[in-house]
């Protein structure tokens, strides 16, 4: 049994459930999703959801119950893999747990949102379509590229933390959320 973790503070967390529960079938495993809300919370977990929303408002959230202090250290401590969507890369980036800087709300007002296929590169996996939301840019690219909208990194993974700039949970491809329980199992 596998417990992942999903901070539940503000943001896209209701699709990142559907897709972890689709993931953990094909899988054939069973996990437990916990519904993160303070520091104490955040310890026995084995793979962590930070989702997309806005970081600020989940930064202004977490204040009083702390929890993104505790995922801080369980992330070091356990060194549980992590993937972090379009706010939830914004946290990683702020937090140096991937090295590439990333502006918020990178793509400008005319470009808030679209859709676009991208180039991953995750097991088998090379075409995704990504869909972006007031997304942030990795202002500098990365030597830890995973997903490429034509030759602009939107993907990183640096140890076990992967910031995407994009929303997969809200496409029907599993293959981020079978990323993060294939690395949970290890
Ligand atoms: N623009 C948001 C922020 O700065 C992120 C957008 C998203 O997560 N869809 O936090």
């Amino acid at each position: 049994m596998l417990t992942i973790g999903l901070a539940m503070l503000q943001g896209a967390r209701r699709e990142h459930i559907h897709a972890l529960q689709r993931a953990a079938a094909l899988l054939e495993v069973e996990i437990e999703i916990r519904e993160l809300r303070k520091s104490t919370d955040t310890t026995g977990l084995d793979g962590l959801i930070l989702p997309g929303g806005e970081s600020t408002a989940m930064k202004i959230a977490s204040r009083s119950e702390d929890l993104y202090s505790g995922l801080w250290k369980e992330i070091e401590d356990s060194e549980i893999p992590v993937l972090g969507t379009c706010a939830g890369a914004i946290l990683l980036s702020q937090q140096g747990l991937v090295t590439a800087p990333i502006e918020r709300n990178g793509f400008g007002r005319q470009r808030e949102s679209f859709q676009s296929q991208i180039q991953i590169d995750i097991d088998e996996e090379k075409i995704f379509p990504g869909v972006f939301i007031r997304a942030p840019r990795f202002s500098k690219g990365s030597p830890h590229a995973i997903a490429w909208l034509d030759d602009e990194v939107v993907g990183i993974l640096e140890g076990k933390c992967m910031a995407l700039t994009f929303h997969p949970e809200l496409t029907d491809n599993l293959c981020f959320h079978r990323w993060l329980l294939n690395e949970a199992m290890l």
